[in-house]
């Protein structure tokens, strides 16, 4: 870090951080750094200190937590280890959207807790909410991130989003100026693929000119594949960060080509934050055990390590609206090894690799699994679950969730894509289940 970057984060930045009431993030930021290097043991114990404070905090100010620990006989006192938090329920999207006020403590009013809505491209969206110190906790934890791709809290960087909610889309001087000037951080909307936004994407990116992207990747590839056709020029960038979906390998291949610099892969979601992140050895991810408790399980039960589980998340940090064993409906394996980094934080992968298999053309070339899915589920109906069989190169069953439930859109949209993809005459039989 330069002399004028040091002075401009303790005047100009920490100034602005205390009008928005979000200095405290900085402090969060100096402790993250500091707890990165302790002893597994250390964390997990500063893990166990973080989650007993939220139970008995959740037990007693929130509706839902008194109510499901009383109908289980339990209590905070009972709970004693970490397998005991196994006794309370999953949480899933449907809870937190049906009996949302339940979760908002009773210490904080509503109208102060930040309000957002969480990911998912299938299904209902449900309206959560973060306390404001949450915030800040998840703000220095993502700059923590942020730190192992080499960029530091004012360093310059763009977020190539593809979604308008997360936009500030009235870019007034003073927004601008703030964002730009102090916040060193610009968010582009690359949802929409036409010429004119990626035109002014590309252009803007040059006057603003960022050393760090973060980006959602499929935002990225669209933006990109526009930048390779045109042969546009990009300002030099020292490092990207891929967050808010998977980051497949092609993608990662064609980005560094592209880009000429490192990918860092980031795992977190919009309701529980920054989950985990690959270090410089980007060898698998480590989790942010001070902010967040994370499990992998099979029907409630712990997988073995280097075994695919569902992802459970219990946020540490947000007090306001308590989001204990939270399920994202992503698939994660959790890894039982050290980093030559030297951070004691546990490491997980995430179970993209699963999707790795081909599918095969008669004339013998092979389309990877994951372009596959996303070609079948990006646009077009949504659809829950699906895998893909091959029979022969041109006969398929296509197996699908019943929940949202398939219909002839589905069929046809599919069944188009197939054909594209397959480059020949395909026949699918679809089956309907219950689960994969
Ligand atoms: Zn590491």
């Amino acid at each position: 870090m330069s002399l004028s970057e040091k002075i401009f984060r303790n005047t100009a930045f920490r100034l602005l951080l205390m009008r928005e009431n979000q200095v405290s993030a900085l402090d969060h930021f100096s402790f993250l750094m500091k707890s990165q290097y302790w002893e597994k043991q250390q964390l997990l114990d500063f893990q166990w200190t973080c989650l007993k404070k939220l139970l008995v905090h959740a037990y007693n100010h929130t509706e839902y937590y008194k109510l499901i620990m009383n109908e289980r006989g339990l209590t905070p006192d009972s709970l004693k280890s970490f397998d005991d938090l196994r006794k309370l329920p999953v949480l899933t999207r449907e809870i937190t959207h049906e009996r949302k006020d339940q979760f908002i403590a009773d210490k904080f009013e509503k109208s102060k807790l930040q309000k957002f809505s969480s990911g998912g491209t299938t299904g209902q969206r449900a309206e959560l909410f973060r306390d404001k110190e949450s915030f800040n906790i998840k703000s220095g934890a993502s700059w923590r991130n942020e730190s192992w791709m080499g960029r530091m809290p004012s360093d310059k960087m763009a977020l190539i989003w593809p979604a308008a909610m997360d936009i500030d889309k009235s870019e007034s001087f003073k927004t601008r100026f703030k964002y730009r000037k102090l916040m060193r951080a610009v968010v582009y909307n690359a949802g929409s693929l036409n010429e004119a936004s990626l035109s002014y994407i590309q252009k803007d990116l040059l006057d603003f000119n960022p050393n760090f992207l973060k980006v959602f990747p499929t935002a990225l590839y669209g933006f990109l594949e526009y930048i390779v056709a045109n042969k546009l020029p990009l300002p030099k960038l020292k490092a990207v960060m891929a967050t808010g979906e998977p980051l497949y390998e092609y993608q990662k291949i064609f980005f560094e080509e592209t880009l000429q610099c490192p990918v860092y892969d980031m795992y977190g979601s919009r309701e529980v934050g920054n989950t985990a992140s690959e270090c410089q050895n980007r060898d698998g991810m480590h989790i942010a055990m001070e902010t967040s408790y994370v499990e992998f399980v099979d029907k409630n039960k712990p997988v073995e390590f280097g075994t695919e589980g569902e992802i459970l998340v219990t946020d540490l940090t947000n007090y306001g609206f308590p989001l204990l064993r939270y399920a994202i409906n992503d698939y994660g394996i959790p890894l039982d090894r050290s980093c030559s980094c030297g951070r004691g934080l546990m490491m997980m992968d995430n179970a993209v690799g699963r999707l790795m298999d081909f599918v095969y053309r008669a004339d013998g070339s092979k389309i990877l699994g994951h372009v596959l899915a996303i070609s079948l589920t990006l646009e077009g109906p949504p659809v829950g679950q699906m895998q893909v069989v091959q029979n022969s190169f041109t006969n398929f069953i296509i197996r699908i969730t019943d929940d949202p439930a398939p219909n002839q859109d589905t069929y046809d949209y599919i069944t188009a894509e197939m054909k594209k993809l397959v480059a020949g005459d395909v026949t699918i039989d679809f089956e309907i289940v219950k689960q994969i």
